[in-house]
């Protein structure tokens, strides 16, 4: 197995403080750079804790260990920072114990306490960990409380030992590895939102482009930061003018009084690479850019001038972004409505779609905290929102109109975490074919049929609506009313009996629960309501109700423990409208949020959404159409059921050996930089990581093999059977193409069968796999495919020849939880064949929940796994059997902005990643800290659950240096400061 190595380029990474540091394998070419920073760079007491004493000659020694010529290697990463070293950390597997390295850190004195010791070392675990190293040692003073306490926050399970004034520590890096992952990511969620500061808190702004002609872009963009009161400095940037709109004009970004956290970018595409890099010198920290239809190349050099100078990036293609929070009060938008300030995260790919959602949003009364137009999305994405939001202290709905969310292997973890503790809203933009078409950046949601797409929102714990209009009505419902219960029984009231059956169809429709109400309810209605009136559900108070005798009424339908919501439907009757005989006065004098949530269906009202307000000042919302009552309602009842399943772990298979597949995964993709399916061999390899159930299988190439198999294999077989398939590289489906022949028996039907396969594929056929027959079963097929919304989905149907034909499949997202497991075996429709009926015994199902966990852990361990296929899985009482596997790896990412193979591979212009955040008491102290500091420093793309964020580039070698003769005694290692 070839070792895979750290690339000896650059990884960038982000800091505690969202500062960006490169991370690369420290070389020769490093020496000097090493050597000032132990020697110039770190104090004497940092050089006491590091070197354990004060030689002058460490510096110089681990200068030459490091960067010298000599053999073994030590792996040493280094973090820069605008290409100074900021600090190293070095690993140094024993001679004679492989598996254990000593551990050395070093950070400059100036950037300690900053997280660079943290992220070295992540990085570092990460190499260690592909190149065999199980455990990390180090020896470190008892009084090097920094690097004591980084030890202690890594996340990993540290042993230490006190040994005359020294810390011996022995870190195992495959013990606690969902911890670790834990810890890992939640650094990473810190530094992101970190990052977006100077994008969504910016002190000082600049509009660059802004124009003198009415009407134009930037000049709008202009009016509306200064007329919607930015608290911060504002500049307008316009080589050609003094004054734009009466502000002073400057001619470049480097001749503006200050540095602007933010640069709106309201020039035309062929100008945009040269403004984003004028931006970046100038110290800017986020470009938001307007214009649309850059080229590839202006595409490629704006990605460019964003990395070189760590720049969060909104668009291109954007219509702007609004922060409302009353401390920065920004509206850099070119919207048509000032937007309303409030609560509601706003976030949006198509500007049309955030102008027709922020109006809706202002006529309504809800309010958006922050707003962004995030067009083509080559940085700032979905993903990235909601983990602000979730940690922005102010919104409590987040509301997204986006194609995809940003990087699909974030999206099931985050939107689980932030659906939590906020309603998020999304439109399912692209259901259709055609609507897929129309969205570019969709290619491939083949795997996810309409009918899926709504169970893994839902799996994620947000709410899809089917159009804007949708959206916003239930958002109206969500931002106004308390949740029902799970159970989701509603009640309809009316005072025109044709009206509440039009809701209670409408209610039925949406999927609601409408029984009839218990006897008491019943009579006790009957005995406030007028003569005529009818109480089961709906209930018809007739148009001679009163407003006193429809509000006990409603107290008594909202008091009741049997109803969990109420629809109340009212049309204006000449007997009372207007005045106080109007019905209407008996929900608006009562309070708005009840026990229970209530909502008004007033079919002649001409909004389809607005808010009624009641006596308290609070709102209820009111619907012109029930359907659209009942459609909130349905999304209310199933965010109740959403949070009433208490979070479970993610499913965690018995054995995995995911350290072993991700060797395996990456020597494949060193043999086959552009992926592609695994063979025969390979497939079992890597599938046995995760101890899938498959069938024995024997790789021969010629007859005598074969013969010599088939005996062996027959015996296991179902009735002494076995089963040929002829294999050749890139095949698909074997049967359809005459490649399998099962329940051979005998030496002559075997021989006969090979025969066969020779004279049918002669030379092209690379040889044949020979299993046992396996007894038969019920077919299933199980595996994982990637989406591009939604990142991997474990699948689970009806396998065999019926897999089309039936069409009867689940999927969910990876990781699945325990609880995932069961639902897509009981989602089935076949799930009857499966869990036992009369005459049929259940098949193992402990073996097939076994199954489904391996592929989900399998799917979140890889992010090269393109897809996995099991099919048949051969499903009895007694046990579970996959006799035909198949899985393909892809490079990866499919585009990474960062890397510059990527960049150049462009177009599809859509750059996907991050991931999200921690508790808010913590963002605050982010934020003000790295506010103070004015180093908002953007971007590394993490990837979800692989803290060391590597670009990988087959080939990428680590440079050879080191030497032992020079290395420190050993314990002699740990030091600096975190
Ligand atoms: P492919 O899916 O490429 O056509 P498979 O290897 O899945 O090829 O074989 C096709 C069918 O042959 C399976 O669905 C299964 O019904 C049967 N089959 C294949 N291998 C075996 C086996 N070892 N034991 C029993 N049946 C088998
Ligand atoms: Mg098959």
């Amino acid at each position: 197995m070839p070792t895979v190595q750290y690339p000896s380029h650059a990884v960038e990474a982000l800091l505690a403080d969202g500062t960006t540091a490169a991370i690369r394998a420290i070389g020769p070419a490093d020496h000097a750079a090493v050597l000032d920073l132990h020697a110039e760079r770190m104090s004497e007491d940092s050089r006491r804790l590091r070197f354990f004493g004060t030689s002058r000659r460490a510096p110089q020694m681990t200068a030459d260990r490091l960067c010298g010529p000599q053999r073994p290697e030590p792996l040493a990463l280094g973090a820069w920072v605008d290409g100074e070293l900021v600090g190293e950390a070095d690993c140094e597997p024993a001679e004679d114990r492989p598996e254990a390295a000593e551990l050395a850190l070093a950070v400059a004195d100036a950037w300690q306490h900053r997280g660079v010791g943290t992220l070295l070392i992540e990085h570092l675990v990460h190499a260690a960990r592909e190149r065999g190293v199980r455990r990390f040692e180090a020896a470190m003073l008892a009084d090097n409380l920094a690097v004591r306490r980084l030890f202690a926050d890594l996340g990993l399970p540290v042993h230490r030992r006190f040994e005359r004034g020294e810390v011996r520590v022995v870190v195992p890096l495959e013990e606690g590895a969902e911890h670790y992952r834990e810890a890992v990511e939640q650094r990473g969620r810190t530094a992101d939102v970190a990052s977006l500061a100077a994008l969504l808190f910016p002190r000082a702004v600049a509009v660059v482009g802004a124009s003198r002609r009415v009407g134009s872009v930037g000049q709008a963009v202009l009016l509306k930061v200064r007329g919607n009161g930015f608290t911060g400095d504002l500049w307008a940037v316009n080589p050609y003018a003094q004054q734009v709109a009466g502000e002073p004009a400057y001619q470049s970004i480097a001749t503006l009084p200050g540095t602007p956290d933010l640069a709106v970018l309201a020039v035309p595409a062929e100008a945009v690479p040269g403004a984003a890099e004028e931006c970046g010198l100038a110290g800017v920290r986020a470009l938001v850019v307007l214009a649309a239809g850059l080229d590839a190349d202006e595409a490629r050099q704006l990605m460019h001038a964003c990395r070189r100078h760590s720049m969060r990036l909104v668009g291109p293609n954007s219509l702007g972004i609004a922060q409302l929070d009353p401390a920065v009060r920004l509206d850099a938008e070119f919207g048509g409505a000032a937007a309303l300030p409030g609560t509601a995260g706003v976030a949006v790919q198509s500007g049309g779609v955030g102008i027709a959602l922020l109006g809706q949003l202002a006529r309504l009364g809800i309010g958006v905290s922050s707003f962004v137009s995030l067009g083509d999305k080559y940085d700032v994405s979905g993903n990235d929102l909601l983990q602000w939001w979730e940690e922005d202290g102010r919104t409590d709905l987040a509301l997204l109109h986006l194609e995809s969310f940003g990087n699909p292997r974030a999206f099931s973890r985050t939107a689980r975490r932030v659906t939590r503790g906020m309603p998020v809203l999304t439109v399912d933009a692209g259901r259709s074919a055609a609507g897929r078409r129309g969205a570019a950046s969709h290619t491939a949601a083949a795997a996810t049929p309409t009918v899926t797409r709504e169970a893994l929102f839902r799996q994620a714990g947000i709410t899809a609506t089917r159009s804007i209009a949708e959206l916003v009505g239930t958002a109206a419902l969500l931002h106004s009313q308390p949740l029902p219960t799970a159970r989701g029984v509603v009640a309809v009231i009316s005072n025109a009996g044709g009206i509440g059956i039009l809701a209670a169809d409408a209610c039925a429709e949406a999927g609601l629960d409408l029984p009839v109400l218990p006897a008491s309810t019943t009579a006790e209605l009957l005995e406030l309501l007028p003569e005529g009136a009818g109480a089961s559900n709906p209930v018809d108070t007739t148009a001679a109700v009163g407003p006193a005798e429809l509000a006990c009424c409603i107290d008594l339908m909202t008091g009741t423990r049997a109803i969990d919501a109420l629809l109340v439907s009212i049309v204006p009757t000449a007997l009372g409208t207007g005045g106080e005989h109007d019905p209407l006065s008996a929900l608006l004098d009562g309070p708005a949020r009840r026990r229970i949530p209530v909502v008004a269906v007033l079919p002649d009202q001409e909004a389809p959404v607005r808010y009624l307000t009641c006596a308290d000042g609070g709102r209820l919302p009111a619907y012109a159409d029930p359907a659209a009552a009942a459609r909130a309602l349905a999304h209310a009842r199933d965010r109740a059921r959403w949070l009433a399943e208490p979070p479970t772990a993610a499913a965690v298979p018995d054995t995995a050996d995911s350290a072993v597949a991700q060797h395996l995964a990456q020597a494949f993709l060193a043999d086959h930089p552009q992926g592609g399916w695994l063979d025969p061999k390979q497939t079992v390899d890597l599938l046995d990581c995760y101890d899938l159930p498959l069938t024995t299988s024997i790789w021969a190439r010629d007859e005598h093999d074969v013969l010599l198999a088939a005996r062996t294999l027959g015996q296991l077989g179902h009735e002494g059977k076995s089963v040929l398939k002829a294999y050749w590289p890139d095949q698909l489906h074997k049967s359809a193409a005459g490649a399998v022949r099962t329940g051979l028996s005998g030496v002559d039907e075997v021989r006969a069968a090979y025969r066969e396969f020779e004279a049918h594929f002669g030379e092209s056929m690379a040889g044949v796999v020979v299993q046992p027959m396996a007894a038969p079963g019920l077919e299933l097929l199980a595996g994982v495919v990637q989406d591009q919304v939604f990142g991997p989905l474990v699948m689970l149907g009806l396998g065999g020849t019926a897999t089309d034909l039936l069409d009867d499949r689940t999927a969910r997202l990876a990781p699945l939880t325990e609880r995932d497991l069961t639902t897509m075996v009981t989602g089935l429709r076949s799930a009857p064949l499966l869990l036992g009926r009369p005459g049929t015994p259940q098949v193992d199902l402990a073996a097939l929940l076994r199954v489904l966990a391996g592929l989900s852990r399998m799917a979140t361990d890889l992010p090269q796994l393109a897809e996995a296929d099991l099919n048949p899985l051969i499903a009895r009482p007694g046990g579970l059997l996959c006799v035909d596997a198949r899985v393909r790896l892809e490079p990866r990412p499919a585009f990474d902005p960062t890397c510059d193979d990527c960049v150049a591979r462009l177009p599809p212009l859509r750059s996907e990643c991050h991931e999200p955040q921690r508790p808010r008491r913590h963002f605050h102290r982010v934020l003000r800290r790295s506010r103070s500091r004015r180093s908002l420093r953007p971007r590394q793309r993490r990837d979800v659950h692989e803290p060391t964020r590597r670009r990988s580039h087959p080939g990428d070698g680590l440079p050879h240096h080191g030497d032992r003769d020079h290395r420190l005694p050993p314990g002699r290692a740990a030091s600096g400061g975190a």
